[in-house]
């Protein structure tokens, strides 16, 4: 019940243009399940292990994404379903991501996660490394993983302000990029970014899909 009026709350806070991914790691399907009875469909799991049996239990309409990181000996596990990578921080990732594609026939939804963290234990590439891997040989090969745009968290930190300024980095990388390397194409339009403690910042920085876990489901 309790996760129904999470959900109903966060939505209502929420522009229509901002997407909401449901993190449910660590939650079991039955806990899931509630949101989805609620009438939510986008649902985020930080591991590919935990994700894969979930996968196979629950609705078929779920569209699951993939939010932490992801190691390359994973990917072929969640290429045939996975609606959307939001971790990708290499060009070695990438390509195993594209060759999974192949194998699908499908092209991946993904992200490219930018580190804008004061921290240095957060995954991500740096702006440059992003642009070297657009730019790459390689990356212009690929016909089987689609970049929709980037994805960023911020330092876990009591001060908004900075957490402000990390959001808005990511938001000018993300217009560089579009302008750069992909301004006739309308997919690339997404910046994930915010979570339970940060999303109302988020938001007001020009986040496009916002990944929620705690502010929905309770602590983990
Ligand atoms: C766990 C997680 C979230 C959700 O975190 P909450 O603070 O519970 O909202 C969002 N993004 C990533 C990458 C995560 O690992």
């Amino acid at each position: 019940m309790r996760i129904e009026e999470n959900l109903k709350k966060i939505t209502k806070e929420l522009p229509d243009s901002v997407k909401l991914v449901a993190v449910s790691k660590t939650h079991p399907p039955e806990v899931i399940m509630k949101a989805y009875d609620a009438g939510h469909r986008i649902f985020g799991e930080s591991k590919a292990q935990e994700m894969i049996p979930k996968q196979e239990s629950l609705p078929e309409d779920i569209q699951w994404h993939l939010v932490g990181h992801l190691q390359s000996n994973k990917v072929k596990y969640i290429a045939p379903f996975i609606a959307l990578i939001h971790s990708v921080d290499s060009l070695k990732l990438l390509k195993v991501i594209n060759k999974e594609g192949r194998k699908n026939n499908r092209k991946i939804p993904c992200l490219l996660q930018i580190h804008i963290a004061k921290e240095s234990s957060k995954f991500g590439l740096s702006f440059e490394a992003c642009c070297e891997l657009l730019e790459s040989e390689s990356f212009s090969s690929m016909e089987h993983v689609m970049i929709h745009g980037l994805m960023g968290m911020a330092t876990f930190t009591d001060d908004h302000q900075q957490v402000r300024d990390e959001f808005r980095a990511l938001k000018s990388y993300f217009d560089e990029i579009k302008n750069r390397y992909f301004s006739d194409q309308s997919s690339f339009s997404e910046t994930s970014m915010g979570m339970s403690d940060d999303y109302q910042i988020g938001i007001e920085e020009g986040s496009t899909m916002v990944r929620i876990g705690s502010a929905i489901f309770g602590n983990r």
